[in-house]
């Protein structure tokens, strides 16, 4: 009802010369009410982890000049904000800058803290160290990174994560809703970042609050209440920002001073409130207040939302309260509603219909493998550190663990951050690495030193390791052999079963020879070190070392290896006085190319075959009886720059090409062909700046593929987007299957989407998928699979075809915040170019129904390298002093083909964090997509497990109270499949079973600890 002006004047002077406006009491005390709707007030801040500044740079807020942002203000001004009412509720999440806090707290602050904690006045949602990234993320990084977050809040406060809260990431997978929400325990996952066509679809259904069954293996039984915000992260439509330089209108209530607006502020309330309350189902709305790093004087924004939640509750047309994503949930699941069911994922996202944002996939390749070969690097460290026994002064793999957990951020990893912020990560990265190597090299000497059955304090064998083996620099290998010197190579195998691979490393002269531990000579290949390899190794280890390499080596030697499982083996790397054997090479000049000299490689069942012009254009594999014609090369996407009428770039995020230019070989360069008796290769200079070798093992039925692409030219002013392709003639019928962070394929159909009709506007990038471990298409006979070496994007555009971006170089910003070109230089001396990209990737091809086996083992091995330590000897016998081989699991033991082990940790408690992955869908495999089991026994035969405790994913608190616990919301179709999981693990049997997909965490005490040499 309007009041009419004179009683309108009259109520204000009331007001102006009354005395109840000195104080109002604001009445926050506010519940849920029942037949209302109810607006949960979520007060929150969202705190990139790095981005356009680093993280500690966002801690301190320094560097303000870029963005006025500082994190101790936000969590200070928590402390103040909550003590003066406490009904006020505050939410946190990034818990790398909690700890960074935390630790620096006075005992008053923290007991006053853990009050606001135990009181629910403030909350930990998602709990891990940072908000990972869905798409460029492997399941393990995405595992380790939330354990670390959620193991120090149980241990700090006794409190458990229930909510996970993704609400950034750049569209969202499904391991983040089976795995890393359903199997920590959360009851419900956040997020916003959605398709616009599939969110636009939603919220005219009132879909946006879903069941998300996001797994094929697991069905229903792990659904997951999922809501995507209607907009975004931020606070409702109608002006609802409090920071103190924000400029909506504060609520200002006070009758002595001008501008008073209760009424106004409250009906723009109620109408955001009605409008969100449309497009959802249930009496209950969630208002996100608050966006990135704000709360830094939280006052100002809590004294607007009291003034809210006070008058709005005057006014009684909806209800609002402070709330919490967990009240939240609570209530939707009291609702008791069905609810939609979503499959599979939300991949890719675009928020406009030019701006799909796949660039990201690829964005950045060179700190995507860095963190990959750090994930695999600490897998293995924590292991040995495990076997060692984990030492109270160091060094120890926290550091690195510390650097990798935020390398996973969403503005990390997936390279959308400045460049001075992505040099940090690195350098974090490099400071993780350099101490667990300490530990890594100790324990290796610790472990081959026979004295010291029993734990070893002061090991003297050194061993050095070479982390830019991939641009050919190892000084230990590169020593003049000689004068009756020899190196030994320590060779060890992180996986749970024996391994036979082939190991390459540079040396200066031709006149060695290989050992094995026995003292038998082991078959041994030399392939001359080209120029390529030579010059990327020149500018690259004076650009990160700053001084140029003394010795030059003139050789790859190649040997193979063959490795205990969770073990190592020894190789010895010895002078000869007689040359090894030398690769033979032939040169071969595209003007001499005709049909009739095509050119083989392959010496075991593997056979290739390129024409003169160094095209591959036919695959076979006698063992396999594969027979298939295949070819293989390069393309650029130009990247849009923008224009005035349509402004959206290619750029950091967003993939948007704007022609395609097939990249040929230009022959001004001859062929090589290498021949030797382990692998064969062909090294091809494609043009000034693709450099490509394919190798064909004599013992592998896959082809690898070895580029090195870059400087990308941009004289032209125009970016560059590059791609490599694979085409063969199998009818894939628009289908290819791309993983889900290293774990789950999922069915991906070219320009289809199954829950909605799909507007194709941008037929190559809307059909990007992210890959981290590989893509797959397939017909009625065969199939074709592309295997990675770290994230990147990829898909198929045309039936038989596979393609996979490896590197990007971009002129202009795509405007979604990073405000730079992602133009990645390296700077030396010499100057500076464009960042040249060396990678590999793995293609096979198998009769239909074959290839998970390959996929799965050889992308285990892919992730997890061999590691390699070289110490040097002057003579003498190693075997007299030292032990060669070695395993920690009993020597006639080996896990099963489909199990993996993700997890060895020896934590600071002293029990161990035990964690096993089957490594196969259901229906995946005929034989291996089975229920696997694992003797713990026979796996630490030396150990007594005293006491082995299942827990949830995080390791946070016992799997099954998690189970019992965890909110199972309704769907619309309750879903009837047989699930195979494994049973409860007997302590005296300790047989751990695991079905198709499933991952088991264990905390487990062992009673003594004695090393297990063979
Ligand atoms: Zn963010």
């Amino acid at each position: 009802m309007a009041m009419a002006p004179l009683l309108l004047f009259l109520s204000l002077s009331l007001g102006y010369f009354g005395v109840d406006s000195a104080y109002i009491a604001y009445n926050t005390s506010q519940q849920i009410v029942a037949g209302k709707l109810n607006v949960h007030v979520v007060a929150h801040t969202h705190d990139d982890v790095g981005w356009l500044k680093t993280v500690d740079q966002y801690y301190v807020g320094s560097n303000n000049s870029i963005q006025g942002a500082c994190v101790q203000n936000v969590l200070d001004s928590m402390v103040t904000a909550l003590l003066k009412d406490k009904n006020r509720k505050f939410i946190y999440v990034e818990q790398a800058f909690f700890q960074r806090w935390w630790r620096q707290q006075s005992e008053m602050i923290k007991e006053t803290v853990k009050g606001f904690i135990d009181s629910g006045q403030l909350e930990f949602i998602n709990g891990g160290m940072c908000m990972h990234d869905e798409a460029t993320v492997h399941y393990i990084d995405m595992i380790d990174q939330t354990t670390l977050g959620h193991r120090f809040i149980k241990q700090e406060f006794g409190k458990i994560p229930r909510i996970g809260w993704q609400i950034d990431p750049f569209g969202h997978s499904s391991v983040q809703a089976y795995l890393l929400s359903a199997q920590v325990g959360f009851d419900a996952l956040y997020f916003f970042r959605i398709d616009y066509q599939d969110k636009n679809k939603r919220k005219d259904l009132k879909e946006l609050e879903v069941v998300w069954r996001a797994s094929k293996t697991f069905g229903s039984s792990l659904d997951i209440f999922s809501g995507i915000f209607p907009k975004n992260y931020e606070p409702p439509p109608g002006d609802f920002y409090f920071e103190v330089d924000d400029k909506s209108p504060v609520v200002q209530d006070d009758h002595l001073l001008f501008d008073y607006n209760v009424q106004e502020r409250v009906d723009d309330f109620v109408a955001a409130a009605l409008a969100q309350a449309n497009i959802t189902r249930t009496n209950h709305v969630m208002f996100t207040m608050g966006t990135d790093f704000k709360y830094q004087y939280a006052e100002s924004w809590f004294r607007n939302l009291d003034k809210l939640i006070h008058y709005v509750n005057k006014d009684g047309r909806v209800n609002a309260l402070y709330s919490t994503p967990s009240i939240y949930t609570d209530a939707k699941f009291a609702a008791n509603e069905k609810w939609p069911i979503k499959t599979d994922d939300f991949f890719p996202y675009a928020d406009n219909p030019n701006a799909y944002w796949t660039g990201y996939f690829t964005s950045r390749p060179a700190l995507k493998r860095y963190v990959r070969q750090m994930s695999a690097y600490y897998l293995a460290a924590r292991q040995l550190e495990f076997l060692t026994g984990r030492s109270a002064s160091g060094p120890t793999t926290d550091s690195l663990a510390d650097a990798l957990a935020i390398a996973q951020h969403h503005d990390a990893v997936s390279g959308t951050e400045k460049q001075h912020v992505a040099n940090d990560y690195a350098k974090r990265l490099y400071i993780g690495y350099a101490e667990a190597e300490k530990l890594v090299t100790s324990s290796l000497a610790c472990l081959t030193e026979s004295s010291s059955k029993i734990g070893c304090s002061n090991p003297t064998t050194k061993f050095e390791q070479c982390p830019l083996l991939n641009i050919s620099y190892c000084p230990p290998s590169e020593v003049d052999l000689s004068n009756g010197k020899f190196l030994a190579v320590v060779v060890y195998n992180s996986l749970g079963w024996k391994r036979e691979d082939v190991l390459r490393v540079p040396v200066v002269s031709q006149y060695v020879s290989v050992q094995d531990s026995e003292g038998r000579e082991v078959e041994s290949q030399l392939l001359p070190l080209t120029n390529a390899s030579l010059r990327l190794r020149r500018q690259h280890v004076k650009a990160y070392l700053g001084t140029s390499p003394t010795a030059t080596p003139k050789y790859w030697l190649i040997f193979p290896a063959s490795v205990p499982a969770l073990g190592f083996s020894t190789y010895f790397i010895s002078g000869s006085t007689k040359s090894g054997k030398v690769a033979s090479l032939e040169t071969l000049y595209p003007s001499q190319g005709s049909t009739m000299n095509s050119v083989a490689i392959g010496k075991g069942h593997l056979k290739l075959l390129f024409n003169a012009n160094g095209g591959l254009y036919q695959y076979s594999d006698g063992k396999n009886l594969v027979n298939a014609g295949i070819g293989q090369t390069y393309k650029f996407y130009s990247s849009y720059n923008g224009s005035n009428t349509d402004p959206q770039a290619s750029g950091a995020y967003i993939f948007r090409p704007d022609g395609t230019y097939p990249i040929e070989y230009e022959g001004t360069e001859p062929l090589m062909v290498m021949k030797g008796s382990i692998v064969d290769e062909v090294h091809q200079q494609i043009n000034p700046w693709i450099y490509q070798i394919t190798r064909a093992y004599k013992s592998k039925e896959y082809l690898e593929t070895e580029f090195i692409v870059g400087p990308i030219p941009v004289q032209d002013g125009v970016g560059k987007e590059v791609v490599t392709e694979i085409t063969t003639n199998i009818a894939s019928n628009k289908t290819f299957y791309t993983d889900s962070n290293g774990r789950d394929f999922i069915k991906r159909i070219r320009d289809y989407r199954k829950e909605w009709h799909l507007q194709v506007d941008q037929p190559v990038a809307g059909n990007y998928y992210p890959i981290n471990l590989g893509i797959y298409i397939q017909d009625e006979s065969k199939e074709l699979s592309v295997l990675v070496d770290r994230s990147v994007g990829g898909s198929s555009i045309a039936d038989g075809q596979i393609e996979l971006m490896v590197h990007r170089r971009l002129l202009v910003d795509d405007d979604r915040g990073v405000d730079e070109a992602l133009n990645e230089t390296v700077c030396t001396s010499y100057g500076c170019a464009g960042l040249v990209i060396q990678g590999k990737y793995y293609t096979r091809i198998d009769p239909v129904g074959e290839g998970a086996k390959w996929r799965r083992t050889f992308g285990q091995e892919i992730y997890s390298p061999l590691l390699l330590a070289f110490s040097e000897m002057d003579g003498g016998n190693w075997g007299s002093s030292h032990v060669s081989n070695f395993t920690a699991m009993d020597p006639s033991y080996s896990l099963p083909d489909n199990v993996a082990l993700v997890t060895l940790e020896a934590l600071e408690d002293g029990s161990v964090l035990l964690r096993l992955a089957h490594l196969y869908e259901v229906d995946e495999d005929k034989d291996l997509s089975v229920m696997a089991s694992v003797n713990l026994k026979k796996m630490f035969p030396d150990k007594k497990v005293s006491k082995i405790v299942e827990t949830n994913l995080s390791a946070n608190q016992e799997r099954y109270e998690m189970e019992k616990k965890r909110l199972k919301f309704k769907a619309a179709d309750t879903g009837s499949e047989t699930i195979t999981r494994g049973s409860p693990v007997d302590p005296s049997e300790l047989i751990v079973e695991l079905g198709p997909m499933e991952i088991r965490t264990f905390i487990v005490n062992f009673n003594y600890i004695k090393l297990h040499k063979s």
